[in-house]
């Protein structure tokens, strides 16, 4: 058993550029554990994950703001604080602030995240 006080210690926030597009920035809850990551992330407005789909699937829970999540094939749909989001395993989608509005989610990944291609602002705009 660990018990973390607040953050994972010694962690600095890092901000994410590679695969993300705009403003965004992580802070490590519990740095990779038995094949779980978590993190809160922190999303300015319309910033975006890239395409990506988890290994065993993804928790995230919204915690402040509001933002916009979409699967593949899908729409992207609104969600924000108190909302909780599970995807699958091997689901490709997306994530997000809106285009108003910052988004904080906490972010419980199982097993290796595998990064895909940037989502293009007319994929992100479908939500308007
Ligand atoms: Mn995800």
């Amino acid at each position: 058993m660990r018990i973390i006080r607040g953050r994972a210690p010694g962690a600095a926030s890092e901000q994410r550029t590679e695969t993300f597009t705009g403003t965004v920035w992580a802070d490590p809850v519990l740095p990779a554990s038995d094949g779980v990551t978590v993190n809160n992330v922190f999303f300015t407005p319309c910033a975006r994950t890239h395409w990506h789909h988890h290994e065993h699937g993804q928790l995230l829970h919204v915690t402040a703001g509001s933002g916009l999540i979409c699967s593949e094939g899908g729409e992207p749909e609104a969600i924000r604080a108190g909302d909780s989001v599970w995807v699958p395993a091997g689901e490709t989608h997306w994530h997000g602030g809106s285009p108003d509005s910052y988004m904080l989610h906490l972010a419980i990944s199982l097993g290796t995240t595998h990064w895909s291609v940037p989502v293009t602002d007319a994929e992100y705009r479908a939500s308007s």
